[in-house]
């Protein structure tokens, strides 16, 4: 099919809850993909940071195959030796004691959701389950993902929304603490705000509400799923800061490509939802994590100091490029903002020109894949660089 028919195609039989940029992807290596017409385009934004390896990479294509020819799918009633593997291997290498696989990033919120509430009803009973998000978060896209999201325009025309979320202005540490009224079972947020625009949450006030909530029983819990498996340069951001969660999640980057989700809890933590109280069909299929495997196993220290070189030496560059008024992020995770052109119309020009790149609220983002070469980096250096001239 041309592109043409492709689009519409889309356009016809797809609910239209996206805007799709006028370019069909048809298949790649690493960061360099090719179009349907055969246009070679790179890619700095994974599938929004989910193609950690890039496109068709060998080791994981073979894991994954491998697992297809023994069985696609067991119920979680079943053990499998691949689940059993990815959970050990998950948890000791994120320094956690139990984890949960689902499908996605707002599953994995949901869970951790669902065990916060329900490890201070077992402690403390009813009316202890407000669950305090930060101002500018992102969280996901079910009922209580999209109420833990703390922007006012995602909560529209679905009410009536979850009830007991409240939201804490990022960095004001005196309006954290005046929220703590006694009702507060869990605080969720991002170390870095990925969809509100690659913003760094300061890290003292992330260590004084870790001290608060130590001091009150309240399950601090790190979404991760965009910072997670080895986009800041760290296998999960937490370590850049040095502020452990009781209970992260991860998803994203966790299959390259195949859904996944994960909850992780320390071991205080970790037993509170007992057979019957959460589950899923297909979370934690094993094709999913003989995939999940072969990516933990390549995330090395070595892997992740070549993470962080590489994040250095684009930001060295675009800061040096016209319009362009900051630069900031950790890894591969990288936010530009811009002196006067709107990052959407540079991100739609890019495009034309053979380089995928995101936005986040008025803030050109990259998230390349973690395996971006250097001359993919420079080629799509390139493209930025005459688009932000132009
Ligand atoms: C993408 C994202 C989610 C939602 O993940 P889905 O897999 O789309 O459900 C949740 N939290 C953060 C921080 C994200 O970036």
């Amino acid at each position: 099919m041309d592109f043409n028919e492709i689009k519409s195609i889309s356009d016809k039989y797809l609910m239209p809850t996206y805007n799709h940029f006028p370019v069909a992807l048809a298949s790649g290596k690493n960061a360099t993909l090719t179009a349907s017409d055969g246009r070679e385009i790179i890619d700095f934004t994974s599938g929004i940071g989910v193609n950690i390896f890039g496109v068709n990479d060998d080791g994981w294509k073979n894991a994954v195959t491998q697992q297809i020819e023994r069985i696609q799918h067991t119920s979680n009633l079943y053990y499998n030796e691949t689940v059993a593997v990815a959970a050990k291997l998950l948890c000791e290498k994120s320094g956690f004691d139990k984890v949960l696989f689902c499908n996605s990033g707002a599953e994995a919120n949901e869970c951790a959701i669902k065990l916060a509430r329900k490890y201070s009803y077992d402690r403390y009973g009813e009316n202890r389950s407000t669950i305090i998000s930060l101002v500018n978060s992102f969280h996901g896209r079910t009922m209580a993902t999209i109420t833990a999201t703390g922007q006012e325009h995602y909560h529209k025309f679905f009410m009536p929304f979850v009830d007991g979320f409240k939201y804490a202005e990022v960095g004001n540490k005196e309006a954290f603490s005046e929220l703590l009224d006694g009702t507060v079972c869990a605080v969720i947020l991002e170390v870095i705000q990925g969809e509100g625009g690659v913003l760094l949450t300061p890290s003292d006030y992330i260590k004084y509400i870790r001290q608060l909530c130590d001091e009150n029983d309240i399950i601090l819990i790190f979404d991760e799923v965009q910072t997670g498996v080895g986009r800041t340069g760290k296998l999960y951001a937490w370590e850049n800061i040095g502020v452990k969660p009781d209970v992260l999640t991860s998803a994203k980057g966790l299959g390259d490509g195949l859904p996944v989700g994960a909850c992780l809890a320390t071991e205080k933590f970790g037993s509170t939802l007992t057979a019957g109280t959460h589950g899923t069909t297909f979370g934690g299929n094993p094709v999913v994590l003989a995939g999940a495997i072969e990516i933990l196993n390549r995330i090395d220290n070595e892997f992740l100091k070549s993470v962080r070189e590489k994040g250095e030496y684009i930001k060295n560059k675009v800061i040096t490029f016209n319009d362009v008024f900051e630069v900031r992020g950790m890894g591969l995770m990288i936010g530009v903002d811009l002196k006067t052109k709107k990052a959407a119309d540079v991100a739609a020009r890019c495009v034309e020109k053979g380089l995928l790149i995101l936005t986040a609220k008025q803030s050109l983002r990259m998230l390349p894949p973690l395996t971006v070469t250097k001359n993919e980096i420079d080629k799509g250096l390139e493209i930025l660089k005459n688009v932000l001239a132009e």
